[in-house]
C-alpha cells in the first residue's frame, strides 16, 4: 500500500481513515491542490501553495502547516512511493466537529489534511497528437470558481455529459461566453494570430499553468489579450487549447463537433507546451 499523509503523520493508504462528520465529506467544505511530478520533481510547487493559501483565506480556513512542511510532505511521499511521473494531491478540509452543523466549528477543531500521490504518465499523452474533442456545457457552478474547493460535482457532471456525447472534455459557457474547461483554463489563437484567454475573475480558477503560459508569452514578447470569448468565436479560431497542471498545454481540435482550424493541433499550442515543459528540463515532447 502506498504512503499517504493524514493530519499529523505518514500512514499506509489502506489504513487512512477520515470521520463521517468531516466537513469535507458533509459540506464539501475543503480546498485542494494538484501538483504535477516529472522525473520525480514537483512542478511549480510554490505557486500551488500560494494558491492554496489564497483559497484558505477566501474560506477563512486555517492552514496550520508552513509551506516548507507541506513541501517536505510532498517530497517525502514522492520519494517513498517512488513517483517518477504523476501528481501529488493535497486536500484540506475544515475538519471534524463531531456533528453536522452548517456553522463553522470554533478554532479548537483542527482541519483535516490529506496528501497522496498518483503515478501516471503525463508527458506521453496520445491526445497531444490528436487534440481533444470538447463540447460546451452550461456553467452551472457557483460564483466563486476562483476558489479551488473540493465541490466538483458540476465538473464531474460536465465530464459525464462530454463522455455521453463521445467527447473528451467539456468547456463551460456562461452568458454566451466560455469561462473555462471542466478542469483546465481555455485559450484561443484568433484568425489574426492573437493569443486570447479570459481575464481572472470569480468566474474562473486562476490556473497555475495559465499564469506560467502568460509568463512565457511575456518573456517572448508575445502579445496576449485577456478577454472572454464565445464558443462561436472559438469555432472560428486558428487554435484552441486548454491548460492544467497535469495536462500542461493540450490542443483542442473539435468544439461541439466543429473542427478548429485545420482540425489538427496548432503550432502555438505545441510550442507553448514545449516551452512550458522546457522550464522544468522535461525535454521537448512534440
Ligand atoms: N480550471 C479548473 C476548473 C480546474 O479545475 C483547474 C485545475 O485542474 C484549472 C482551471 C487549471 O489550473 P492549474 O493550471 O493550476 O492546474
Amino acid at each position: 500500500s502506498p504512503w499517504v499523509w493524514l493530519n499529523e503523520d505518514y500512514c499506509p493508504a489502506d489504513q487512512a481513515r477520515v470521520s463521517v462528520f468531516d466537513r469535507g465529506f458533509l459540506f464539501a467544505d475543503g480546498v485542494y491542490e494538484v501538483t504535477a511530478v516529472v522525473n520525480g520533481k514537483l512542478l511549480d510547487f510554490h505557486a500551488h501553495m500560494q494558491r492554496l493559501q489564497r483559497s484558505c483565506q477566501a474560506l477563512e480556513l486555517a492552514l496550520p502547516w508552513a509551506v516548507e512542511t507541506l513541501q517536505q510532505i510532498h517530497e517525502t511521499l514522492v520519494a517513498r512511493n517512488k513517483v517518477q511521473e504523476g501528481s501529488v494531491y493535497l486536500q484540506l478540509t475544515r475538519g471534524n466537529p463531531g456533528k453536522r452543523d452548517f456553522h463553522y466549528p470554533d478554532a479548537s477543531v483542527p482541519p483535516t489534511l490529506v496528501v497522496f500521490t498518483q503515478s501516471h504518465n503525463i508527458l506521453q499523452d496520445a491526445r497531444v497528437e490528436s487534440g481533444l474533442s470538447v463540447v460546451t456545457c452550461p456553467d452551472i457552478r457557483w460564483q466563486r470558481c476562483d476558489v479551488k474547493t473540493v465541490s466538483l460535482l458540476a465538473a464531474s457532471m460536465a465530464k459525464m455529459a462530454a463522455q455521453a456525447q463521445g467527447a473528451d472534455d467539456a468547456v463551460f459557457v456562461k452568458d454566451g461566453l466560455i469561462t473555462e474547461a471542466s478542469s483546465a483554463n481555455c485559450f484561443m489563437v484568433t484568425p489574426g494570430g492573437k493569443l486570447v484567454t479570459r481575464a481572472l475573475s470569480p468566474a474562473i480558477l486562476p490556473g497555475i499553468t495559465r499564469a506560467a503560459i502568460l509568463d512565457i508569452c511575456q518573456q517572448h514578447q508575445l502579445e496576449i489579450e485577456t478577454r472572454a470569448f464565445s464558443p462561436q468565436e472559438a469555432c472560428g479560431a486558428r487554435e484552441v487549447f486548454i491548460t492544467s497542471a497535469t495536462t500542461f498545454v493540450m490542443p483542442v481540435t473539435r468544439l461541439d463537433g466543429n473542427p478548429i482550424g485545420d482540425g489538427r493541433p496548432g503550432p502555438v499550442a505545441i510550442s507553448l507546451r514545449n516551452a512550458y515543459l522546457a522550464r522544468f528540463g522535461a525535454g521537448l515532447q512534440c
